[in-house]
């Protein structure tokens, strides 16, 4: 049994959608497709809201998104299923109209309401998804994605979804099978919550995990994972294999081919993740195993992730740097904070974590109060918060071998006129990453790229 994740690349035109069906109907074994909404649609269910909620016209969104559904449903859906499939997909326009009415109403969106908002993509592109593909069934995944929430946030709840996929898809039972990816459901309330932005990706691991399918397709737009960000270096080219390990260091660093928690649950059962075409099906793509070929050279991909901060705590730290770090890292983990790269200079009067922007002002409150001693005693003189940052990394396991990168890293950038404001330090580990300004991300990756992929040096 195969696991098929379309993102919303992939079902945004009936041109798409066309591919997306012929790619199915051809497999010859029980298949799960997972779909995300119409693309780009997200984007406008979010921005509609906001709209809606600040007294602007929402209505033109809204005719435009009935527009777009019936023009699919027109050119994808067999003749016979039409009528049922305009009727579900306008009963869920209705309701989505009078969702944009209470809001403007109200002046007010709350994040429940935005949860329920972006819901109805997936739940009007699965049915449409359904239809069109012959003799497929569909499945609403609110019924079997279970979320609990953590701190703010919303998170799968894996045990229980596990159990409510193998009561969705019991044994034997999967044979064309599709649901909305995305969407979930609150363990307490059942009301509707979702994975994150990109989590589609994320139900079709937890399903394929599940239900130990033989693989998780993840179909997209771009013939593979790539060496870095097309969008960024054209040059990059594509990776055939990789590790587990590399793909989820390259994809928590901002590599938007794959959801980071995606990566987890099939790493567990070591279920294979290819990464495919679907404009171009039959490019090999990626293949991500626990036994790839291993790369040529040390490194295996480049990635950037954007919105950082850096916070900084000065002071004489020779003292005991380990309990510095478990310190932070406690202290930021108490109210959710993921910390991302921790550096200690070495001249060691300087320590710096990064986090992302939106958690920086929480994170340096959580630092100040957790070494509020320590600046009260003057061992430690301050601690700041440094905005509009990035992070750069390089990804490869023969790293692991490899010493000097990350001097070889900032030396040539330096060279190029960036100057990394932190390095993580070289350990056996997979990645080597430096912070730098925002602005210079789109350089660092082409001089870094070069570096790696272009230079004999490597
Ligand atoms: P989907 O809608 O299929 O989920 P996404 O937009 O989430 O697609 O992810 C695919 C996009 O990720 C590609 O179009 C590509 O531009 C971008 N991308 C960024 N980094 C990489 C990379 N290293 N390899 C491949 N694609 C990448
Ligand atoms: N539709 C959702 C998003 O745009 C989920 C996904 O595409 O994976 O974020
Ligand atoms: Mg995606």
């Amino acid at each position: 049994m195969r696991v098929l994740k379309f993102g919303g690349t992939s079902v945004g035109t009936p041109e798409s959608l066309l591919n997306v069906k012929n790619i199915v109907e051809n497999i010859n074994e029980p298949v799960i497709v997972v779909v995300s909404a119409l693309g780009g649609l997200t984007d406008r269910l979010i921005a509609t809201a906001n709209n809606a909620r600040d007294g602007k016209e929402w209505k033109s969104d809204w005719d435009a998104m009935v527009e777009r559904h019936h023009n699919i449903i027109r050119q994808v859906v067999p003749d016979n299923m039409q009528d049922a499939t305009v009727e579900t997909v306008d009963n869920l326009l209705n309701d989505l109209a009078r969702n944009y009415e209470g809001i403007q109403l109200l002046g007010q969106l709350p994040p429940q309401t935005l949860d329920l908002i972006v819901s109805f993509g997936e739940r009007m592109s699965a049915p449409i998804v359904a239809a069109m593909i012959h003799d497929a069934r569909l499945h609403y995944s609110p019924d079997f994605i279970k979320t609990e929430r953590w701190f703010d946030r919303n998170i799968a709840d894996v045990p229980l979804t596990e159990e409510c996929i193998l009561k969705e898809f019991p044994a034997g039972s999967v044979r064309r099978e599709v649901t909305g990816g995305f969407i979930s459901s609150d363990r307490e309330s059942g009301i509707i919550t979702n994975l994150g932005r990109g989590g589609s990706d994320y139900t079709a691991a937890l399903i394929a995990a599940a239900l130990d399918a033989s693989v998780l397709d993840i179909w997209t737009d771009v013939d593979g994972f790539l060496t870095t960000d097309p969008r960024i270096v054209p040059s990059a080219r594509i990776i055939d294999e990789m590790s587990f390990v590399e793909s989820m260091e390259l994809c928590s660093f901002g590599a938007k081919v794959i959801y980071p928690p995606t990566i987890y649950p099939v790493f567990h059962k070591n279920i294979p993740i290819r990464i495919l075409n679907t404009f171009n099906p039959q490019a090999p793509g990626t293949r991500i195993t626990d036994t790839p070929a291993p790369a040529k050279g040390i490194v295996r991909g480049l990635s950037a992730l954007r919105n950082m901060a850096l916070l900084t705590i000065r002071g004489n730290l020779s003292a005991d740097i380990p309990q510095m770090t478990s310190r932070s890292f406690n202290a930021l983990a108490r109210e959710g904070i993921p910390m991302l790269l921790l550096t200690q200079e070495n001249d060691e009067l300087r320590y710096s974590c990064a986090v992302a922007s939106a958690d920086s002002q929480n994170a340096l409150k959580a630092l100040e109060k957790e070494f509020a001693p320590d600046l009260l005693a003057g061992g430690l003189e301050e601690i700041h918060a440094d905005d509009s940052l990035a992070i750069v990394a390089v990804v490869g396991d023969n790293m692991r071998d490899a010493r000097g990168i990350s001097a070889r890293m900032t030396h040539t950038l330096r060279r190029n006129g960036i100057h990394p404001l932190a390095a993580s330090e070289e350990s056996s580990k997979t990645t080597v990453s430096v912070v730098i300004k925002e602005e210079e991300v789109q350089q660092t990756l082409r001089i870094l790229h070069d570096l790696f992929f272009s230079s004999p040096e490597f």
